[in-house]
This record gives structure tokens, C-alpha cells and sequence, in this order.
């Protein structure tokens, strides 16, 4: 009966990437609980106050980076960018 065998492989692969979807929400999550715990501070490039907790790696959770919405927001881009030329390598 192939078309069982197809729709088990199926629902094995969804499992598993569903799992890995939710490991990651899992770790974003607690590393925004972690941020919360820790001494807060200013924008490390403009010390701004209204700065937010930046993670470089959400598996370290208490590794932040405190940077305004904008420095945030470059940080992520470039992040990102780097992230793409990696995957390019
Ligand atoms: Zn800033």
C-alpha cells in the first residue's frame, strides 16, 4: 500500500520539523524571560534609554546586547545578511 507508506513518511517529516519549529519558539521565549532577570541597560551604541535586550544566540540565553529600537533593528539586519552569506558559503 504505497499510498500509506507515503502519508506516514509524510506526517513523520511534519513531526519533525514541527518539533524543531517549537524548540526554537521555546528558546526565543526563555531568552526573553532570562533578558528580564538581568541588570538593564542603555543603548550600547547611542545610550538610549528605551533600549530593548538583543539576543546574538537565543541558546545564550543571559548573552544580551542592549540596544535601541533603531541600533536593534540594524543589528538584526546585519545579523541576517551575515546569516545569508553563510548559508551562500
Ligand atoms: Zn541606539
Amino acid at each position: 500500500m504505497p499510498r500509506d507508506i507515503s502519508s506516514e513518511h509524510y506526517k513523520k517529516r511534519h513531526r519533525e520539523i514541527s518539533r524543531k519549529h517549537r524548540m526554537k519558539n521555546y528558546l526565543k521565549i526563555f531568552a526573553r524571560a532570562a533578558a528580564k532577570t538581568l541588570p538593564w541597560k542603555p543603548c550600547e551604541v547611542c545610550k538610549d534609554k528605551k533600549s530593548e535586550a538583543h539576543h546574538d544566540d537565543y541558546k545564550k540565553p543571559y548573552t544580551v546586547r542592549w540596544l535601541c529600537k533603531k541600533h536593534h533593528e540594524e543589528v538584526d539586519t546585519e545579523l541576517e545578511r551575515k546569516r545569508r552569506n553563510d548559508r551562500g558559503k
